[in-house]
């Protein structure tokens, strides 16, 4: 870009769009994680699915527990481990001209710890321990999948307590909303990313179980 043209972008307020050498990502366009994500292994899930919406309610007001848990420039992060399986299950929605959706991804530990203030009920909210598991590792995530831009129905919406979010429920479940649950799990089976049966929005990945030290990184 000649200098004429950045000080145009610049005066026009364009520079962000037509100056991509200024301060480039070299992931497509997805900034560096923090130096802790990155020692944890951690990865920005667009990097790995480039199509993904992430809507991650904790950093908004519209959660169970009604205020932003999370700062506004949140990122999904996830471990590495789990961005084959990631891959391979937004492929496979692809096909369909599904997209996923995220709702949650890697949560600070302090973050749980509020939670579980708020919802004390370990079938919902799991309960804060010495260790990090599961979100707390990064190595779970809350995702749904997305049609034309639109949320297909999938019975109840997110960190909806009744007995209607478990994964195989069917009272008061219909039929659609029975096979797109099915549709979102297949996918993501096929990445070897396993459905919490209480939640049909949780899926975990390898080693989500496994009790690990807790972590000390940043969401954004
Ligand atoms: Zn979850």
């Amino acid at each position: 870009m000649t200098v004429f043209r950045r000080l145009l972008a610049v005066l026009t307020g364009s520079a962000l769009i037509v100056a991509p050498d200024a301060g480039a990502a070299p992931d497509g366009g997805v900034p560096p994680v923090s130096p802790q994500a990155a020692a944890a292994g951690f990865v920005d899930v667009r990097s790995v699915v480039p199509d993904a919406i992430v809507d991650l309610r904790y950093a908004t007001p519209d959660n169970f527990v009604g205020v932003p848990l999370y700062p506004p420039d949140a990122r999904c992060l996830v471990h590495e481990s789990m961005a084959p399986g990631l891959a391979k299950a937004a492929a496979t929605l692809r096909t369909s001209g599904d997209v996923l959706v995220f709702w949650d991804c890697y949560r600070p530990h302090d973050v749980q710890v509020r939670m579980f203030e708020v919802v004390s009920n370990p079938a919902w909210v799991a309960r804060p321990g010495p260790y990090a598991r599961s979100h707390e590792a990064g190595r779970s995530v809350d995702v749904t999948i997305a049609e034309n831009g639109q949320l297909v129905d999938m019975g109840t919406g997110f960190d909806d307590f009744s007995a209607r979010a478990q994964a195989f429920a069917t009272d008061g479940v219909s039929a659609a909303a029975q096979a797109n649950r099915a549709r979102l799990r297949a996918a993501m089976t096929d990445g070897g990313l396993a459905v919490y049966s209480g939640e049909w929005w949780h899926f975990d990945g390898p080693g989500a179980g496994v009790q690990r030290p807790i972590l000390d990184v940043p969401v954004d």
